[in-house]
């Protein structure tokens, strides 16, 4: 629960506010840029009351995702029904999960719909009103968890929705040792019809993508895009191996997507599946060198 007696001074006068617990995790301006403020590694703060019915529901469930709680209303008008409202629909057959887990330092998940059966890709927070809505939306069969970072609650989820777990063996540790599935090597695993597992070792050793039917990446802390519209890549954010990021960077441009859907940082989209393509090669090889995009992941 926010404290509005701990609310930041830059929050503009008005119902909704942001306190100092927030730790900068980019949840809510990603999903509410209209009212959330502030630079996308920094401290979040209202910047402008909601505008309109779709704004403010837009403001709410951002409240309802932020993984510490930073966010409060006043009037608390809504929030109770915002609690309903993930997932949220984000593209056609995608939506937000929301429900920021802390452990993941807010990463966004995922569910893809599937008429054999539902992806979650990575953990959100668990909590019972998302499992009735994942449950009203035909469950969850595979969880694809992108890395080690972003598992949150995964057991609660597996044990809430029987879903089969996918994880890198060299990313599975000591509270992953129990998934169902570990994807081994570098070469990619089809899952599905339609689904394909890439790994991408690199920020850690067992990262891995996943493409859905040749347009939507899911990428975890591989790969973003960021607040200008640029995809990034961040060697200060690099668990294992930079050289290795960038060698699977390369080898991603070979596939065909147009979306990027990451854990931290913006979702992005090419204009066509060459043009994401092209940036993505063009970002593989600034890591070659010594650039570095935003921070994030
Ligand atoms: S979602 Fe919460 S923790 Fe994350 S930036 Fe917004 S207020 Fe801060």
């Amino acid at each position: 629960m926010a404290r509005l007696s701990r609310a930041v001074p830059e929050n503009a006068p008005g119902d909704l506010f942001v306190d100092d617990a927030c730790i900068a995790c980019d949840t809510c301006r990603a999903l509410a840029g209209e009212t959330f403020a502030g630079d996308e590694d920094e401290r979040a703060f209202v910047g402008r009351q909601p505008a309109g019915p779709e704004e403010r529901r837009r403001a709410l469930l951002a409240l309802v995702a932020c993984p510490v709680a930073a966010i409060g209303s006043r009037s608390k008008e809504g929030v109770a029904e915002a609690a309903s409202g993930f997932p949220d629909p984000f593209a056609p057959g995608v939506l937000r999960c929301g429900y920021a887990a802390e452990s993941s330092f807010g990463a966004a998940s995922w569910l893809v719909l599937r008429p054999d059966g539902n992806v979650l890709v990575d953990s959100p927070r668990f909590a019972a009103p998302l499992r009735a809505r994942l449950e009203a939306l035909g469950g969850v069969r595979t969880m694809f968890l992108t890395h080690r970072d972003d598992v949150a609650d995964h057991r609660r989820w597996r044990e809430a929705l029987g879903c089969e777990r996918v994880l890198h063996a060299r990313d599975v540790s000591g509270s992953t040792r129990d998934v169902e599935r570990r994807l081994e090597g570098d070469d990619p695993v089809p899952l599905g019809p339609g689904l394909l597992a890439v790994p991408v070792p690199g920020h850690t050793a067992g990262s891995a993508a996943l493409l859905v039917d040749d347009t939507y990446l899911f990428t975890g802390d591989h790969l973003w895009g960021d607040a200008a519209g640029r995809l990034g890549a961040s060697r200060a954010v690099c668990w294992w191996d930079w050289d290795a990021q960038a060698a699977s960077m390369e080898r991603l441009a070979a596939l065909r997507f147009e979306w990027v859907l990451p854990g931290h940082g913006r979702p992005w989209r090419g204009a066509s599946a060459a043009v994401a393509s092209a940036e993505v090669a063009a970002l593989a090889r600034e890591m070659r060198g010594v650039t570095i995009r935003s921070g994030r992941g």
